[in-house]
């Protein structure tokens, strides 16, 4: 899990004493949200910026103590400490609910970006697991619109809660404006998790091996496979005439 502590974003001191309030019993379980408000993506070092808005938008515009989730997930998979996993939240609607489940939220709009991102959907899944096996969480998962009056948080992430929170098959990295070359090829990279390298027997020990080398040699092996395709397709036509002349002899 890519996990930004509030040190890491600058988040401001929460208010105490109400900020500091401890859960009295164990979480049900976890309750998505999102936005509900427009939202357009951005690249990720702007992410902190937009959670510390936020927090300032809950602490001086609602009056609460502190951001009112407990963990946000930005669209490149991070997640943000919100209140935590021992602090109450105050964004599932009212302080039984708060009591209830944790609060997690999803950085994503009901205008503009709409759809969390697959990188999104793996962050939330690593909270909702942080929040079970490093928090007090059960495993019901749900959304704010469970037992409370509001469409948070949409209905492509209420379904995916529905459906248990999987993890995207693939996430398929794509070439923003601010990636190189090098920096997608990792990306690419990371997701496939190829043993590096492939060919050799101290794979996992080799610690000159870089990612990059993964690329000649994929064009080499790709060649070898071409060439021993050749030869196989050589043999086929020469059964297949053996074959023929036998059926002509019957
Ligand atoms: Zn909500
Ligand atoms: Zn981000």
């Amino acid at each position: 899990m890519r996990l930004v502590t509030r040190a890491q974003w600058g988040a401001r001191a929460y208010r105490t004493p109400n900020g500091a309030t401890p859960y009295s019993r164990p979480r049900r379980g976890v309750k998505l949200h999102y936005l509900g408000t427009a939202y357009s993506d951005r690249p990720h070092d702007q992410c902190a910026a937009y959670v510390r808005q936020l927090q300032a938008q809950h602490m001086d515009g609602n009056g609460w103590s502190d951001v009112g989730y407990s963990f946000l997930i930005c669209t490149h998979g991070y997640v943000y400490e919100g209140r935590g996993l021992s602090r109450r939240n105050s964004a599932n609607g009212n302080t039984s609910l708060n009591e209830q489940d944790y609060a997690v939220c999803l950085l994503v709009g009901s205008s503009g970006l709409t759809k969390p991102t697959d990188a999104q959907l793996d962050g939330a899944r690593d909270a909702i697991d942080y929040c079970r096996t490093k928090g007090a969480a059960g495993t019901w998962l749900g959304g704010h619109r469970d037992g409370y009056a509001t469409t948070c948080p949409g209905d492509a992430i209420y379904a995916w809660a529905k459906q248990g929170a999987p993890r995207p098959k693939t996430t398929t990295p794509e070439k923003g404006p601010d990636m190189t070359d090098e920096q997608l090829f990792k990306a690419v990279w990371k997701r496939d998790a190829i043993p590096a390298p492939s060919t050799s027997k101290t794979a996992k020990t080799n610690p000159t091996w870089k990612a990059e080398s993964f690329l000649p040699e994929t064009y080499d092996q790709t060649n070898r496979i071409l060439d021993a395709l050749r030869e196989m397709a050589k043999d086929i036509a020469i059964l297949r005439a053996e074959v023929a002349k036998l059926k002509m002899g019957a």
